[in-house]
């Protein structure tokens, strides 16, 4: 695709965005007989999900060469998801308590919701044990991403310690991350169409908490909203500058069509073939770093979602009128980090993670039914802001020495 393609698209796609909007509030009911092409363009993404992150995750690991990069590379990555996400989560504990939203709204709506009573309390531990997949074929098919992507960093790893026996198994590999990211391309050029029909589709079913935004939840909202900007705008291009040496605006263009697929799409996983694109062919990182980071990114790095636990929990708690201590604050801190990293990056998982915040400090589960009304909305929000710092993470690392001094 030219620079010329890519940015008639993008232009396409922020006019489908808008259209969208409009569309959908004042003309709900043909946005709702549009709906499915944007479900059509939703499962085309996720169409190419679970082949892009087993190969590119295998090619990524592959082109390391040894398992000791192996494990420095992923110590690194890990290292600085979890520092971002801490400085996201803390934005948001400083911001909730200066804002207070909740002071003064009464608890109306509040009821566990039905898919967040059915699905019972998340544990740590279930996170834990969900790493390892018991059928890999299991996870792929229920879109389980994290064990997939255990099982192909040690597939990737034990091919390089086989020798001669693994060559035509990278290659093979090889060859379907090149044949997956053409189709990603040949699912950009639908992005405009498909991002009008699904904003259109939600607005219009959405019609009524969009009005409800405005009153009771609007500062809650923007409580949400403010942090992610800061995080967005200030601490995420900060590390960009500092550790990747780029510029942060120019890096942000070329991410254009990810943060509006994520905008639209409310998932991580499914933004994911269009993430890599982005960050490949446009802003130009190792290619090895990107398909090493930005799976792994997209399932456990999430700090806008952190964020949002962060700050939902503490507005529960103001609502409810109960003063959560330093200490219980804390707890949320880890809970909220946590969370975000359990949470598959789908659309809602950080709401349904919010009962593993809440019960951590004593707070109602019945909280959940007050945020939910809006929740769609932040969804996209923090969706977005989870994308770009998937894509500055790959950038950071990138430029890592197991990179840098490695360059074919
Ligand atoms: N929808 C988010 C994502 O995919 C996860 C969440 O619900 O916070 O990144």
């Amino acid at each position: 695709m030219t620079r010329k393609t890519g940015n008639i698209i993008m232009i396409g796609m922020i006019v489908g965005a808008v259209i969208g909007v409009l569309g959908g509030y004042y003309l709900s009911a043909f946005f709702l007989e549009i709906k499915f092409l944007g479900t059509m363009f939703l499962n085309a993404l996720k169409m190419v999900v679970v082949p892009l992150v087993v190969a590119s995750i295998i090619v990524g690991v592959t082109s390391l060469g040894d398992m000791r990069k192996l494990g420095r590379t992923t110590g690194k990555t890990l290292a600085y998801y979890m520092t971002t996400t801490g400085f996201s989560v803390l934005v948001g504990i400083i911001l909730v308590n200066l804002i207070r939203p909740g002071d003064g709204v009464p608890p109306i709506g509040a009821a566990v919701p039905e898919f967040i009573a059915m699905k019972g309390q998340a544990s740590i531990v279930d996170v834990i044990v969900g790493l390892v997949p018991d059928n890999i074929f299991g996870a792929a098919a229920t879109g389980k991403i994290l064990p997939l992507i255990v099982f192909s960093l040690l597939f990737g790893g034990v091919l390089t310690v086989i020798g001669e026996k693994g060559r035509p198994v990278i290659a093979f590999f090889e060859g379907i991350n090149a044949a997956i990211m053409k189709i990603v391309l040949l699912i950009i050029y639908f992005a405009p169409i498909g991002i009008l029909a699904l904003i259109g589709g939600i607005v219009a079913k959405n019609r009524e908490s969009v009005d409800e935004l405005a009153a009771a939840l609007g500062l809650y909202a923007l409580t949400v909203i403010i942090g992610l900007l800061i995080h967005a705008v200030i601490t995420l291009p900060t590390m960009l500058r500092f550790f990747a040496r780029r510029k942060p605006f120019a890096y942000f263009v070329n991410m254009g069509q990810a943060l509006t697929t994520a905008f639209t799409t409310a998932s991580s996983s499914a933004t994911l073939p269009i993430t890599m694109e982005c960050v490949e062919e446009k802003n130009k990182v190792d290619e090895r770093a990107a398909a090493f980071v930005l799976p792994l990114g997209a399932t456990i790095n999430m700090d806008g979602t952190a964020l949002y636990e962060a700050v939902a929990a503490l507005f529960i708690a103001q609502i409810y009128g109960i003063d959560l201590s330093i200490g219980a604050q804390v707890i949320i801190f880890f809970t909220a980090t946590l969370a975000s990293v359990g949470a598959a990056a789908i659309p809602e998982a950080g709401l349904v993670m919010m009962s593993l915040v809440l019960t951590a400090v004593g707070l109602p589960l019945e909280g959940i039914g007050i945020i939910l009304a809006i929740d769609w909305f932040l969804d996209r929000c923090r969706t977005t802001v989870n994308v770009w710092g998937d894509s500055i993470g790959a950038a950071v690392i990138g430029e890592t020495t197991e990179f840098r001094n490695n360059r074919q």
